[in-house]
This record gives structure tokens, C-alpha cells and sequence, in this order.
């Protein structure tokens, strides 16, 4: 199948992208990498009347670090993530996650800003946002607003992005002292979305956990902050009767819906046993 037809414009300022919704209104539609949207118009899933092309905004490609915070504008390709030094030392979770983004084709064109504004309940990038307590910046031609990644995850595919809004990028804390990060995800072959995948962030300091974070996706509409785990690591070492308490604990924190290949019941086991090996891999004790 074919798209339908429509219109294309590659403004050279987001003052010109504001205008042209201003002009179209819901008919237009962002256009990054097009590694999701471009298929989508294939199938007939969206039919936008005009496709704004922000590629030519370079303002909103880079990743920078400043002091102790690290901004990933949302024209960052996934390779220029996977690939960054800045990356790998400030932002171990998402230098981990990385590899696991689709292939490395779709890695060369898709963006930090289409996989957080897309919000595929399975993809990696939003989990690692929320996992790091990331900001995310919008704007509009009425200005700018930052919302928590934790707060930007509305539902399936709905985020907060209101309509003439362009998001900007994302900031994240760059890796505290005694701070250590650990993804896993299980997929049906390397590079397809996740099963299921967790993200966990916190302290492991004296032999001990502290102020963790953990959070699953491919699981439920939304990454998933699961804080009964979270709890269940708070002040305990790296030990089987820790990963006992947090397996069970990510009962109370999940309600996995089933899709077409696994149940319900399936995803709500492969978390527990994520959830187990997590434990060992922030410890740095895992095989
Ligand atoms: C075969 C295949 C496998 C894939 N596997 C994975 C995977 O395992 N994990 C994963 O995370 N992703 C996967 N992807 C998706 C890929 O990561 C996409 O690149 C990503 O989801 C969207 O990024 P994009 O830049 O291509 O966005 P586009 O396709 O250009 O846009 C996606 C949506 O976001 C909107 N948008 C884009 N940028 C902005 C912005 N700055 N402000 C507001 N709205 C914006 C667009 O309007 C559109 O609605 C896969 C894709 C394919 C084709």
C-alpha cells in the first residue's frame, strides 16, 4: 500500500514549523527520522495532509554537557547516541539501551525526539527517560514548557504533546558518585521491540542499594516506574533473599497486558526473571 498524497515542507526555523501549524492545524504532522511515521502513511495509519520536515533545524540535533546536566536535542539520531563518548560516561543507561533500538539502518535515521514523541509502550528510549528522571522540553508558538518524562507518558502511543507543539529535546542528570545503571530487554531477535525490558538506575554503595529506580516497558501502555521494587532494593545488599523480595514485589507493580504472541501471564513471568537478573547487573555481579 501506498501513502496518500501529501504535502511537503522542510522549514528553516521553528518560528516557520509554529507558523505552518498555525496554517494546518491537526492536518500537519511532524516529520524526524521517519522511521515510524513514514511506515505508518505506507499502511494508511495516518493521512496527514502536510509533513513538516524539521530535519534542516539543526539547533535540535546535538548532544551537549554542561556541568552536571546533559541535553539531548531531538534531532539526535539514535547512532549519534549509541556512538557518543559523552554518552557512555554520562548516561550509561541509555549507552546500554542503545545497541537494542531497532537495527542499525533505523538507528541512522530515527531520533531521540521521534522514539520520545511516538511512545511505543516497547520502546527503549522513553523507559531509560523516565528510569532517569528526565526533563523534557516543548515548545509552541505560545513558548516553552518542561514536563517530566514521568509525567509525559499519557497512554497507548498519547504523550502530553499538545497540538502545535514541537518537542525539543530532553535533560538528564549526568552519572552521580556511586550511581550505576543496568538494561536488559527480552526480544524475539536482536534489535526487534522488546518483550519485555527493564531500566534501572540508583546507588549501590557499600554493598547496598539506595534510591534505585526501575522501570519496565513492553509490558503495559506506558513505561512502568515500579516502585514496590524500587522499595524492595532500598538499603539491601545484592543477595538472593533481595532479588527474592523484588521479583515479588514487581507483582504489586505491574498489570502486563497480553498482545498477540504473549499472554498476560507470559509477560508478568519474564519480568520476574528481568527483575531477578536486574538485581545482579546494577550490583555488578552479573554473569
Ligand atoms: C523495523 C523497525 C523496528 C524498530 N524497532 C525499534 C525498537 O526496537 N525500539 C525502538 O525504540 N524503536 C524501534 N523502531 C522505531 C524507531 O526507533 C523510530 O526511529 C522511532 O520510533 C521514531 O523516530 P523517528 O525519528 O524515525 O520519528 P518519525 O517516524 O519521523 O516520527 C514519529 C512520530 O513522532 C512525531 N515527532 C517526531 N519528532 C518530533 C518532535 N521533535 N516533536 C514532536 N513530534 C515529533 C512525528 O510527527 C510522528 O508522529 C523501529 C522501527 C522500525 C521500522
Amino acid at each position: 500500500m501506498k501513502a496518500s498524497a501529501f504535502a511537503y515542507v522542510k522549514p528553516t526555523s521553528l518560528s516557520d514549523v509554529f507558523e505552518l501549524f498555525e496554517q494546518y492545524g491537526d492536518a500537519a504532522q511532524i516529520l524526524a527520522g521517519g522511521q515510524s511515521l513514514i511506515a505508518a502513511l505506507n499502511m494508511r495509519l495516518a493521512a496527514p495532509a502536510v509533513l513538516i520536515d524539521i530535519n534542516s533545524l539543526t539547533d535540535l540535533a546535538g548532544i551537549s554537557v554542561s556541568n552536571d546536566t546533559v541535553r539531548i536535542g531531538a534531532l539526535a539520531r539514535h547512532r549519534s547516541l549509541e556512538h557518543s563518548a559523552e554518552i557512555a560516561r554520562c548516561l550509561p543507561l541509555i549507552h546500554q539501551a542503545m545497541p537494542h533500538v531497532a537495527h542499525a539502518a533505523i538507528r541512522n535515521r530515527g531520533t531521540f525526539g521521534g522514539s520520545i514523541a511516538y511512545a511505543d509502550p516497547a520502546a527503549e528510549l522513553p523507559a531509560c527517560s523516565v528510569a532517569l528522571d528526565a526533563t523534557l522540553q516543548l515548545a509552541s508558538k505560545s513558548g516553552e514548557r518542561s514536563v517530566p518524562a514521568r509525567q509525559f507518558f499519557k497512554g497507548l502511543y498519547e504523550t502530553d504533546l499538545r497540538p502545535g507543539e514541537v518537542l525539543l529535546g530532553g535533560e538528564f542528570r549526568a552519572l552521580q558518585p556511586g550511581y550505576r545503571s543496568a538494561f536488559l530487554e527480552l526480544a524475539r531477535r536482536h534489535g526487534d521491540y522488546a518483550i519485555v525490558g527493564v531500566a534501572a538506575h540508583g546507588k549501590f554503595e557499600g554493598g547496598r542499594f539506595s534510591d534505585a529506580s526501575v522501570v519496565f516497558f513492553g509490558i503495559s501502555a506506558v513505561p512502568v516506574l515500579a516502585v514496590s521494587a524500587a522499595a524492595a532494593l532500598e538499603g539491601n545488599p545484592c543477595s538472593p533473599d533481595t532479588v527474592a523480595a523484588v521479583q515479588a514485589a514487581v507483582s504489586e507493580d505491574l498489570e502486563p497486558y497480553g498482545d498477540l504472541y504473549h499472554s498476560a501471564a507470559t509477560k508478568l513471568h519474564l519480568a520476574r526473571v528481568l527483575a531477578g537478573r536486574i538485581v545482579n547487573a546494577l550490583a555488578g555481579t552479573a554473569s
